[in-house]
């Protein structure tokens, strides 16, 4: 990338002040990919940045490039999308919020892919459109395809040892360092941990996701028992892909036990 001034469409992926009045972005562009950028200034000039900085926002850019530096440095940005109704819902939220950093944390600084940048906006703003409820399999739908569309896609039709093609009642397992599902006995054979357990439907749900284009996704429609398991099984998988849990998941763990101590305290 030269050094210049570029102006393009991009959404924000985290966002957080810096020092007494500057602010640090990560944002993903369709023509160059995740870049950091540095707005001086932007909690002062209250007018030219405010609420076009914050996460899971859609704005167009200006920013100004230099090889010697790893911040781009924000000139300028003009609201897209705010995806108002994601912030106003705590679901939602969540969910967008799992979307971006799986983005930043999947993807190189300065990789474009315009197709990463597609997926992300047009999840954000399915998220915008529908009830917090849904939240939850959109996230899902999201990881898998993110995951296929880098190249990440967990082997699902069949045990990854064996080869054997996947039977409902068969009793398989998702095993994240083997890359997909292994059947009993293999398991059983390498000794090995059994990793999560997964239903053929679950496994069905998954790869048919990664599949279908936007269109087709309201053909799925997974009960909450599939999506419980997908949650476990693409959290694993993540987790091993990256060598550590997301921020957003750890922070949802940490809200979700909080709210049951309470709910423990008010039932007592
Ligand atoms: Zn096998």
């Amino acid at each position: 990338m030269k050094k210049g001034l570029y102006n393009t469409g991009a959404l924000i992926l985290d966002s957080f002040d810096y020092g007494e009045s500057d602010r640090i972005i990560t944002f993903y562009t369709s023509g160059f990919g995740k870049l950091k950028g540095i707005a001086k200034g932007a909690r002062r000039s209250r007018r030219r940045f405010v609420g076009k900085l914050d996460i899971l926002t859609e704005i167009k850019l200006i920013f100004f490039h230099n090889e010697k530096s790893d911040l781009a440095r924000v000139e300028d940005a003009a609201l897209v999308d705010p995806f108002s109704r994601v912030k106003s819902d705590v679901a939602g939220f969540s969910g967008g919020c799992c979307m971006a950093e799986l983005v930043s944390e999947m993807t190189r600084e300065g990789q474009a892919s315009p197709q990463v940048y597609g997926l992300l906006r047009d999840f954000l703003k399915l998220l915008d459109s529908c009830a917090g409820a849904e939240a939850g399999a959109l996230t899902r739908f999201f990881e898998i395809k993110l995951l296929a569309l880098l190249g990440f896609m967990p082997h699902l039709t069949g045990c990854v040892v064996c080869k054997t093609d996947i039977r409902e009642g068969a009793g398989i397992f998702f095993v994240p360092d083997k890359g997909g599902a292994v059947c009993r006995p293999c398991c059983a054979a390498a000794g090995a941990a059994p990793g999560f357990s997964m239903s053929a439907g679950t496994a069905m749900f998954l790869s048919s996701a990664a599949r279908f284009d936007m269109g087709q996704l309201p053909r799925l429609k997974p009960g909450a028992a599939c999506l419980k398991e997908s949650e476990k099984i693409l959290d694993g998988f993540i987790k091993h892909q990256l060598g550590r849990e997301l921020k957003t998941k750890k922070f949802l763990a940490k809200m979700n036990a909080a709210a049951n101590i309470e709910s423990c305290i008010k039932s007592y």
